[in-house]
């Protein structure tokens, strides 16, 4: 029996445009079950955080020209990944029929006796259309659309292209892979009958944060596109259609739209703010510039879990205290119920939310979400007098809130049960991206954030600091975060009124407007 292979099965799927929202549910479905993603250039590689840890990813390239595995070399892989009973998944740009070679790699399997199946894709030519603001369709004005590669307008006799008919043929044309031969496209278009004042779009990496689109008509596109250095991948979209862009473009005009932000957090953490930012248009760069752990001594922590009935207030002040206070109760087998001797106070919203999260409620919020606010609030209420407190927190952090609490007659026990330490890696690729003037804007949440980024920067000294640091502009939470920025000599441009995630991204957002 051991010479019958095991056969596995192959799907195609369409991996949309370039966006990663805008791969299909099925698509999605199937990536988080693949033991193998084949992909190529056009595919987004976020898309690949849906496979599972141990799937095996493999790059196929397919820049033109470089093609890092030739056609027929995928064809041979997928066979082989086949054959060795894998769940493949082939992810493709756009989708797997329109000008992606799909039914090549299936001619294949088929032979190879492989099942496969396709799942389509939003191809880029409709989103680039979409993402300019342009709808490829339009009573008013077209009422056809074709799809065209540009690759075949230089083969002479044995191009399918009938670009005679084509010209008045059809409403809207989008050609696939016309940039290289722009000018000898238009030209036919024109030769063949379309008018020369015909306006023209040419988008670039469409719906991705780097889109750039231009417009012209068929008589200057090529001119424009040059001058504008617009290089593959692009598509050209031909059409009346292409004027209802000045009312319809919007993508490009969210706030952050071509803004790129270093968000400085956690990485547990970073998700939030990053996707808020991205919501507004803002392309996010994630530096995880503190990574979280557990203490490894948990001795106080533990003596107070066991005696939680000794505590008046249990106190958090940040997410991270949460987190790893409730992460050390469960692994002590107990759960939220050895918290009812408590009340249980929050530095702010978010945190309070986490809290909630657990099915618990704080009982106080401070109007003001930082320690002092949080000591005076409760010194407000009268809470602090003969009261003991429990407070879970970082190994190393500011004793301000245990001290305040002290002076008002209450008693603090400090439970370490985090952690932070500075992560290795990322450090040249920062350098490199602030060298470059790639950053628009850096966000820090915390303190430990501020100190440890600027670990990360490594600046020789205050100079080089300013030279790197200047054109940034730096975005903080709060003002204990803008108060250790000013420290390091830097200048704070954005910061909330209010101390939280959704003020912060609001904030940068409306810097972004103003240019
Ligand atoms: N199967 C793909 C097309 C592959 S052909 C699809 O359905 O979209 C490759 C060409 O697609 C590129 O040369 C370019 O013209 C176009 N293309 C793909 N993704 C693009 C993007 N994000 N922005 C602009 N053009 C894109």
């Amino acid at each position: 029996m051991n010479d019958i292979p095991k056969k596995g099965k192959v799907y195609l799927v369409g991996a949309g445009p370039g966006d990663p929202g805008l791969i299909t549910l099925r698509g999605k479905f199937l990536l988080e079950r693949a033991e193998a993603v084949v992909y190529d250039h056009l595919a987004n590689v976020k898309l690949l955080a849906h496979a599972p840890a141990e799937a095996e990813l493999i790059y196929v390239g397919k820049k033109s020209n470089q093609h890092t595995l030739p056609q027929e070399g995928i064809n041979r892989l997928l066979v082989e990944l086949g054959l060795a009973g894998k769940r493949v998944v082939r992810l493709k740009g756009g989708d797997p029929f329109i000008f992606g070679r799909g039914a090549e790699e299936i001619e294949e399997l088929v032979k190879a006796g492989i099942p496969f199946e396709v799942v389509p894709g939003v191809t880029s030519a409709t989103a680039a259309a979409t993402y300019a603001g342009i709808p490829i369709t339009h009573r008013d004005y077209t009422a056809s659309v074709a799809f065209v590669t540009g690759h075949e307008a230089d083969g002479k006799e044995e191009s399918n292209i009938a670009w005679d008919k084509l010209a008045t043929g059809a409403g809207t044309i989008i050609i696939y892979m016309g940039i290289k031969n722009l000018p000898i496209i238009t030209k036919k278009l024109i030769e063949h009958g379309r008018a020369p004042d015909t306006p023209v779009a040419v988008v670039r990496w469409a719906s991705t944060p780097q889109q750039r689109s231009v417009v012209g008509t068929l008589a200057t596109i090529t001119e424009v596109v040059m001058q504008a250095k617009i290089t593959p991948p692009a598509l050209v979209i031909v059409g009346e259609v292409v004027k209802l862009r000045d009312m319809i473009d919007w993508y490009e005009h969210r706030p952050l739209f071509g803004k790129r932000i270093a968000v400085t957090r956690t990485r547990e953490q970073a998700s939030e703010l990053v996707s808020k930012l991205e919501e507004y248009g803002a392309e996010c760069l994630e530096y995880p510039t503190i990574h979280i752990e557990p203490v490894a001594d948990c001795s106080v922590i533990d003596a107070a879990l066991e005696n939680m009935a000794a505590y008046h207030w249990l106190l958090f002040t940040s997410l991270n205290a949460v987190t790893y206070f409730f992460k050390r109760l469960h692994e002590k087998g107990l759960d939220s119920r050895a918290l009812a001797p408590c009340k249980i106070g929050a530095v702010g919203k978010t945190t309070a939310d986490e809290i909630g999260k657990y099915g618990l409620r704080a009982d106080m919020i401070p109007e003001r979400f930082t320690g002092e606010g949080l000591a005076e609030a409760l010194i407000a209420a009268g809470e602090t007098q003969n009261r003991r407190f429990l407070l879970p927190r970082a190994l190393k952090a500011m004793e301000t809130l245990a001290e305040l609490l002290e002076d008002a007659g209450g008693s603090v026990t400090v439970a370490p049960v985090y952690q932070n330490v500075p992560p290795q890696g990322r450090k040249d690729e920062l350098r490199k991206s602030l060298l470059e003037r790639g950053l628009d804007v850096v966000t820090f949440a915390s303190s430990s954030a501020v100190t440890n980024f600027l670990n990360m920067v490594d600046a020789q000294d205050e100079a080089e600091l300013h030279q790197l640091l200047d054109p940034v502009k730096i975005a903080v939470i709060g003002p204990v975060t803008a108060e250790t920025v000013r420290k390091r000599g830097l200048k704070v441009d954005i910061q909330p009124e209010r101390y939280t995630i959704d003020d912060l991204a609001a904030a940068i957002a409306a810097q972004g407007r103003q240019g």
